[in-house]
């Protein structure tokens, strides 16, 4: 585990889930796909591999961005073309982002929620995939 850089603050593994970074070290290319994570970090090897029902706080920040980014888009909207509001159209593409988003971002959502977690109960040395003989 040489190569790790763990957190220098509480709020650290939120950030970096947020910027789809490894919330432990901050290393790049934890995705395997859109919606899914390596099984381990490439860089610290801090697993991804969790318990059962570890998922579901992804799926709670999941409806939160979708909230988030719905509130935006029709408050904006509202804002932007008062008072002749467009609402077939703000509720066309609403509900489409409504659609779209958990599609696209859930991967997303898996690295905010590992951060969110992080933040809370910093990592143990059980969580790293151990080292193999290969590695060298
Ligand atoms: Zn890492």
């Amino acid at each position: 585990m040489s190569s790790t850089t763990p957190p220098t603050s509480r709020i650290t593994p939120l950030v970096r889930g947020f910027l789809g970074q490894c919330p432990h070290c901050g290393g790049r290319g934890v995705f395997a796909g859109l919606n899914d994570l390596q099984p381990h970090c490439p860089t610290c090897r801090f697993s991804f591999v969790r318990e059962e029902g570890y998922w579901l706080g992804s799926m709670i920040v999941i409806m939160a961005l979708v909230l988030i980014i719905f509130g935006i888009w029709t408050v904006g909207g509202l804002l932007l073309t008062w008072p002749d509001v467009p609402w077939t159209m703000l509720t066309i593409v609403g509900v489409g982002l409504n659609i779209l988003v958990p599609f696209t971002l859930y991967g997303w959502s898996k690295t905010i929620w590992v951060g969110l977690d992080l933040t809370f109960n910093p990592a143990q040395l059980e969580e790293f995939l151990p080292e193999s003989p290969t590695d060298g």
